[in-house]
C-alpha cells in the first residue's frame, strides 16, 4: 500500500473511530483505518470489534488494514507478570506501547506521513500515557487528542447512528472479569429501577425521583448479591418432564444452572419499605427485580468467559416459564449446593427463599458463527 500523503489511524474500535476520521479530515489529514488489537481475549471478540471498523471504513470510504490476531503473543509479550495490575496501569501502558508499535511498523513500511491512535477518544485511556507509547512505539507518531471537541460524546453518537457493535469492556480478559465484576455489584440505576416499576423509557420525576433515589441510597446499604453456576451434562436436566424445556434446549450439548439472591438484608429492607407505602412497596420490589437479574446477567457473561471458543448459550429458562414446575428451583438447588454456597433454601410452596433469588437453566450449544 502507498501511504504517502495519508496518516495512518490505528484503530481500537469502530465507535472510538467514529470520531477522529472526520476530525482528521478537519485537519486536512487523509486517513487510513489500521486494526491492530491482539489484546482482546477471543477471536470471536477481534471479528465482533473488526466487522464494526469495517463498517466504519465503508461508511467513511477510507481504506482498512489489520495486524494479525496472535493474543497468546500479546499475553506472553505484554501481560505476562502483569495480570493483577489495575486498568490504567502498567499493563495498560505496555499494551498501547504493543499496538501502537505495529502501528508504527505498518507506517514506516507503507510510506505514511505518520501515525496516530483512536484510543485518546476514551475517558478511560490517559492521554499522556497514550502519547508516551506513541512516541516510544516508533517515528512519526502524531500526537492528537481526540478527547477535546466533544470526541467521546460524538464516537457514542456517531456509533449509534452507524449501528457499530459497542463493547462492555476494554478488551483483555483481566479488563473483561474486572467489568463483569464490577457490574455484578453494583446496585442498579434509576433508569434502570423504572423498567421494572414498568415506567418504560420513562424516567421518574419530582417527588417519585426522590422516593427511588432515597430506597436506592438505602438498598445500596445492605447490598450482598451472590451467585452460584456449575456446568452439567445436557442429560443432567433430561428428567424434568417439561416438555417446553426440552424444547428450548435443543441442540444444546451442556447446560449451566445458576441461581442468584440478594440475600435476607435485602429482604428486610423490602419489607420495611413496604410498610411504609404502596409506591415504596413498589419501589422496593423493583431495586430487588432489578438487582437479581442483573445479577444473573453477570454470571452469564461469566459463563461465556468459561466457554470454548465454538460454543455459545442460549437465552436462560427459570423454573415457573411454561410448564417447567417451580418444583425444578429444588433441583437446581440441591445440584449447585445452593443452601451452603450462597444461603439459598427452597420454601414448601416451592418458592426460592430469600424473596429475590432466581435460580435458570442455560443452555451451552455450538455457535453456528463466532461473529
Ligand atoms: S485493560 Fe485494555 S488497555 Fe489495559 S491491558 Fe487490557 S486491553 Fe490493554
Amino acid at each position: 500500500m502507498d501511504g504517502a500523503g495519508k496518516t495512518l489511524l490505528h484503530v481500537c474500535c469502530g465507535p472510538c473511530a467514529s470520531a477522529c476520521v472526520p476530525r482528521m479530515r478537519a485537519e486536512g489529514r487523509a486517513p487510513v483505518l489500521f486494526f491492530a488489537n491482539s489484546n482482546l481475549d477471543t477471536e470471536a471478540e477481534w471479528r465482533r470489534r473488526f466487522a464494526a471498523a469495517r463498517r466504519l471504513a465503508e461508511a467513511e470510504g477510507v481504506a482498512l488494514e489489520a495486524a494479525p490476531y496472535d493474543h497468546a503473543e500479546w499475553l506472553r509479550a505484554v501481560a505476562a507478570g502483569h495480570e493483577d495490575d489495575p486498568e490504567k496501569g502498567e499493563r495498560c501502558a505496555r499494551c498501547f506501547c504493543h499496538n501502537l508499535g505495529q502501528a508504527a511498523a505498518f507506517a514506516a513500511a507503507n510510506g505514511f506521513d505518520g501515525f496516530t491512535t483512536s484510543l485518546t477518544v476514551s475517558p478511560h485511556k490517559p492521554t499522556p500515557a497514550v502519547f508516551a507509547a506513541g512516541r516510544a512505539a516508533g517515528a512519526g507518531f502524531v500526537e492528537i487528542d481526540f478527547k477535546k471537541h466533544g470526541g467521546f460524546p460524538e464516537s457514542v453518537r456517531r456509533a449509534a447512528e452507524l449501528g457499530l457493535y459497542r463493547q462492555n469492556y476494554c478488551g483483555c480478559e483481566f479488563s473483561r472479569r474486572a467489568s463483569i465484576a464490577a457490574r455484578a455489584a453494583a446496585v442498579p440505576g434509576v433508569r434502570e429501577i423504572a423498567r421494572y416499576m414498568r415506567m418504560g423509557a420513562a424516567a421518574p420525576e419530582g417527588e417519585l425521583l426522590k422516593r427511588v433515589e432515597a430506597l436506592r441510597a438505602e438498598a445500596a446499604a445492605v447490598w450482598a448479591p451472590r451467585c452460584a453456576f456449575a456446568r452439567f451434562p445436557r442429560e443432567a436436566v433430561s428428567g424434568w418432564e417439561s416438555p417446553d424445556l426440552a424444547k428450548h434446549l435443543e441442540g444444546c450439548g451442556a447446560v449451566y444452572l445458576a441461581c442468584a439472591t440478594l440475600g435476607a438484608p435485602f429482604d428486610a429492607f423490602a419489607r420495611k419499605a413496604s410498610a411504609l407505602s404502596g409506591a415504596d412497596a413498589l419501589i422496593a420490589q423493583a431495586i430487588g427485580a432489578a438487582g437479581v437479574e442483573r445479577r444473573l446477567d453477570a454470571a452469564e457473561d461469566e459463563i461465556r468467559m468459561e466457554l470454548a471458543a465454538d460454543e455459545t448459550t442460549a437465552p436462560r429458562y427459570s423454573p415457573g416459564y411454561g410448564d417447567l414446575p417451580l418444583s425444578a428451583n429444588g433441583a437446581v438447588l440441591d445440584m449447585l449446593d445452593a443452601p451452603r454456597r450462597i444461603g439459598v433454601s427452597l420454601t414448601e410452596s416451592l418458592q426460592l427463599a430469600p424473596s429475590k433469588s432466581v435460580a435458570a437453566v442455560i443452555g451451552v450449544r455450538k455457535a453456528e458463527n463466532v461473529i
